[in-house]
């Protein structure tokens, strides 16, 4: 092969350290890729693939994009899950010798996204960093676009469940857990998460410390950190992943949160899918879920916490009753409500618009953007000084007004800026001198020319003078002969023509040097500038997010004293009683979809004779519905949110869970019946005393008497063992008897009528069992032929009177009965490959017996 030209040997150089990444590679006003990357590119990115001579005899398949329209198509590869690598020239040309000099500057990957147009305003973008040690797993989850780190011990039976919180878009995991098949299928199939593999033991522990240290500015033992060998870990691997990565603006992590689960109610991954937490079941959409109904906040930041929120209720009844009395004074004080509402809308992305400061990323655009949110924070400021409930009187002594950055950057920066730097002109007027006297040169170049040609002919007293340009000598001053006496020996003589003579001074030179420069000297400058603007508003790192964050918390406590007024909602009494009393109470997302009138119903659980309540009743009757919103209340309550009810008694729950409906899992296996036992054994290992359970049909997915079996068994077990608040419905009518055997259980039905030969759903819950499905007659409802419907209601009658012949049990074998299922006898091969002596075997015996053995299976 012959011999590659340098910028190609260039091009294979860098490419070989960034093997799993599409490389940018800057030349000029474009990013080409190369080889596969451009194969690949032109595929996803539907661009032209082109070649370039590479100095080998085949040209190098090639396509690109414009560097200033390149984030979109960055985005679109990195939703892809690629990632892409980014390879700026770093010298001008001819600025080094040879070609000019390129590196990476960046990796783009799905879990280090700091660009707007690829993030989700709404939602976090998590990267997780997980590593395993015996039965220990350490997990760290960042933001990078926030800030937010986050570390979580666990085991190997509830991580999964964190990464399900998380939901993070790349994980990151030691090279000995790429063959963790259920690790790998789940963040591949569940999360459509991107792996990466590292090396989680490639530096010393000292080393690891060190990296550590540094980033928090803390020593490990400060952070809590000391002897935790498998959080160091998982820490670390994290935080050189984002310096091989981002390179720059490391300090925007400086704050390590620690999540020990204690301090949430824990939300089940079955329990928030089930309960449409943050999205319905169905499409996966926010419309129809619990954060659609809550979310009435108005930056991006509060929208983010909402979800957080809605995932980690609180178990302290005191942090819960702080969020509630303020959102009493907020539903009570219309006047302050709406003038906070009024104060936050203009507030944007600060968390974000700060990242890409800190980062180095930003634009004169941006960063004004971020002046005008400071603009508007002392006016918010004013506003919460009316507040009197103490989480408003706190937020209004620690919110930072930040005036002072906000007047910096308007010092600085232009009102209304370009939105990239490289053009200039958005440095304002009086912030910098030489800025200003460039830019005066710039406009008003002709104007100084002039002047100077006046004072020269002012100086000499030859009339004439004027000032002209050539290419050869720029410019220059023309005096004809018949002047040529008065001029004055700084005068330098450049040229003689027929009836006059061009000079030149020092002064007009370096008024032409300034002129003819200004355009470059200007841009350098501005650039210079913003990058110490940039610095300079980076350093208000610290009160620029704590601002942020209590910015998202009055966001989202404001949310809720909008909605708990509009919906009618009441302040709910937590506390620390094993007690959960609804009166009317209502499902918040299904009163707002249903065209009739919602039904309220009451429903009372404790941990003596309510303890579980059996609810049975037709389908369609709204079992599931009355279920979730007892959860669903008692997760409003516990976040902090009034709930729809005319009184509730919430004692505080520390666990949900739900089992609810029937899904295969058939990406790891499981069929409906596994996974509904998988989840009942979760549930009966981890409830305690104080969990709220919520099961809705148990031991369906088998033989009747198998499953009700199941489900009298888990009843008595909850009953017994836990003792904790449960919901119970069943079409098991059997079930109700269990009534009269245990005393903290109590039977409800939602009564329905039988009018004429149908049925009308009354959606009331009513004390009692009942012992009818009405399964026909809800087929009739639903428009199943009405000669099937008759002669359902036939065979229903014998069944009843026990003369029908549907049901067989199937015949047990007994127990010592070979099986055989094919003609051969297992035995006696067996008893041949067991008495064949390996140690003497020599290959072609071996083959010899396989294929005996072989010909006898296939017979
Ligand atoms: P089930 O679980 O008994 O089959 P669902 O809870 O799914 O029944 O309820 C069926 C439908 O009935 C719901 O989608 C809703 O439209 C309506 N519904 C349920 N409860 C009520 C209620 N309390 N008031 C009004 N409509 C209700």
């Amino acid at each position: 092969m012959s011999k590659l030209s340098p910028m190609m040997e260039q091009y294979k150089n860098i490419k070989q350290n960034h093997q799993d990444h599409i490389l940018f590679f800057r030349l000029g006003d474009f990013y080409e890729m190369f080889f596969d990357d451009a194969t690949l590119c032109s595929k996803e990115l539907e661009l032209a693939l082109t070649g370039r001579d590479c100095g080998s005899t085949t040209k190098a398949p090639m396509c690109g994009v414009p560097h200033h329209s390149c984030e979109s198509y960055i985005a679109r590869l990195v939703k892809k899950g690629y990632k892409v690598a980014i390879c700026e020239q770093t010298t001008l040309p001819g600025e080094s010798k040879g070609i000019v000099e390129r590196e990476v500057v960046r990796v783009i990957t799905p879990g280090t996204v700091i660009e707007n147009s690829i993030l989700e305003d709404e939602k976090n973008n998590y990267i997780a960093s997980v590593f395993f040690m015996k039965s220990q797993v350490a997990l760290t989850f960042s933001d990078i676009s926030t800030g937010e780190v986050t570390i979580i011990k666990s085991d190997e039976s509830q991580y999964i469940n964190q990464l399900s919180r998380f939901a993070p878009s790349e994980v990151l995991i030691d090279e000995n857990l790429a063959t963790n098949k259920i690790l790998v299928e789940y963040v591949k199939n569940k999360l459509n998460a991107s792996i990466t593999t590292s090396d989680f033991n490639s530096a010393s522990n000292e080393e690891m410390a060190e990296v550590i240290e540094k980033q928090f500015n803390k020593s490990l033992e400060e952070l809590g950190l000391e002897k935790d060998n498998v959080l160091v870990k998982s820490l670390w691997a994290f935080l050189k992943y984002l310096q091989i990565t981002q390179q720059k603006g490391l300090e925007r992590i400086s704050v390590i949160n620690f999540s020990d689960g204690e301090q949430f109610m824990q939300i089940g991954n079955t329990a928030r899918v089930n309960l449409e937490l943050l999205e319905t079941i169905q499409n996966r959409e926010k419309k129809g879920s619990l954060l659609w109904v809550l979310d009435k906040t108005s930056t991006p930041m509060g929208k983010r916490l909402l979800r957080k929120y809605i995932e980690q209720p609180l178990i302290n009844p005191v942090h819960i009753e702080k969020r509630l009395n303020t959102v009493e004074e907020l539903v009570n004080n219309f006047p302050l409500r709406s003038e906070i509402i009024e104060d936050l809308a203009p507030i944007q992305d600060i968390e974000r618009l700060l990242t890409r400061v800190v980062y180095g990323s930003t634009t004169p655009r941006e960063l004004i953007t971020l002046g005008f949110i400071f603009n508007n924070i002392p006016n918010l400021k004013n506003t919460l000084s009316k507040g009197k409930t103490k989480l408003l009187t706190e937020t209004y002594e620690k919110i930072d007004s930040l005036d002072d950055v906000g007047k910096y950057i308007f010092s600085a920066i232009q009102e209304d800026p370009p939105a990239t730097i490289k053009d200039g002109n958005f440095i304002q007027a009086g912030f910098n001198a030489e800025v200003d006297r460039l830019r005066d040169i710039i406009t008003n170049g002709k104007a100084m020319l002039h002047a100077q040609s006046e004072k020269l002919k002012e100086d000499t007293g030859i009339k004439n003078l004027k000032i002209s340009y050539n290419k050869i000598f720029g410019y220059y001053i023309e005096v004809t002969k018949s002047y040529l006496d008065l001029v004055p020996d700084y005068f330098i003589r450049r040229q003689t023509l027929a009836n006059c003579e061009r000079y030149i001074t020092d002064e007009l030179k370096e008024l032409e040097s300034e002129i003819l420069n200004a355009n470059d000297k200007i841009l350098v400058a501005e650039k210079q500038l913003f990058e110490e603007v940039r610095v300079n508003v980076a350093k208000e790192l610290e009160r620029i997010q704590s601002t942020a964050n209590y910015i998202a918390v009055l966001d989202v406590i404001t949310s809720f004293a909008q909605i708990s007024f509009t919906n009618n909602y009441v302040k709910p009494v937590v506390n620390s009683s094993d007690r959960i009393d609804i009166k009317d109470g209502r499902h918040p997302v299904v009163e707002k979809l249903v065209s009739d009138f919602f039904v309220p119903n009451n429903s009372v659980l404790d941990r003596n004779n309510q303890m579980i309540s059996i609810i049975t009743g037709p389908n369609m009757a709204g079992k599931s519905t009355y279920m979730r919103q007892i959860a669903l209340i008692t997760i409003m309550a516990q976040i902090g949110c009034f709930v729809p009810a005319s009184y509730a008694e919430i004692g505080i729950v520390d666990k949900v869970f739900t089992r609810v409906g029937a899904s295969d899992d058939l990406a790891s296996g499981k069929s409906t019946f596994m996974v509904e036992m998988s989840e009942v054994a979760d549930i009966l290992k981890f409830a305690t005393k104080k969990s709220l359970l919520i099961l809705d049909e148990l031991g369906r997915g088998t033989s009747t008497f198998d499953g009700m079996s199941i489900a009298k068994s888990v009843i008595e077990y909850i009953g017994k063992k836990i003792k904790c608040k449960t919901v119970f419905a069943t079409h098991y009518h059997e079930l109700v008897a269990m009534e009269d055997q245990m005393d903290c259980i109590k039977n409800y039905n939602i009564a329905v009528k039988k009018k004429d030969d149908s049925i009308v759903f009354l959606r009331k819950i009513v004390a009692g069992g009942t012992d009818d499905s009405y399964g026909i007659d809800v087929a009739n409802l639903a428009g199943v032929p009405k000669d099937v419907v008759k002669r359902a209601k036939e065979i229903l009658v014998e069944l009843e009177n026990g003369s029908g012949n549907l049901v067989q049990t199937p015949k047990l074998i007994a127990e010592n009965t070979e099986i055989s299922f094919s003609s051969f006898n297992e035995n006696e091969i067996i008893e041949e490959i067991r008495n064949i002596d390996i140690n003497t075997l020599t290959p072609i015996e071996a083959m010899n017996i396989l294929y005996k053995v072989h010909k006898k299976i296939e017979g």
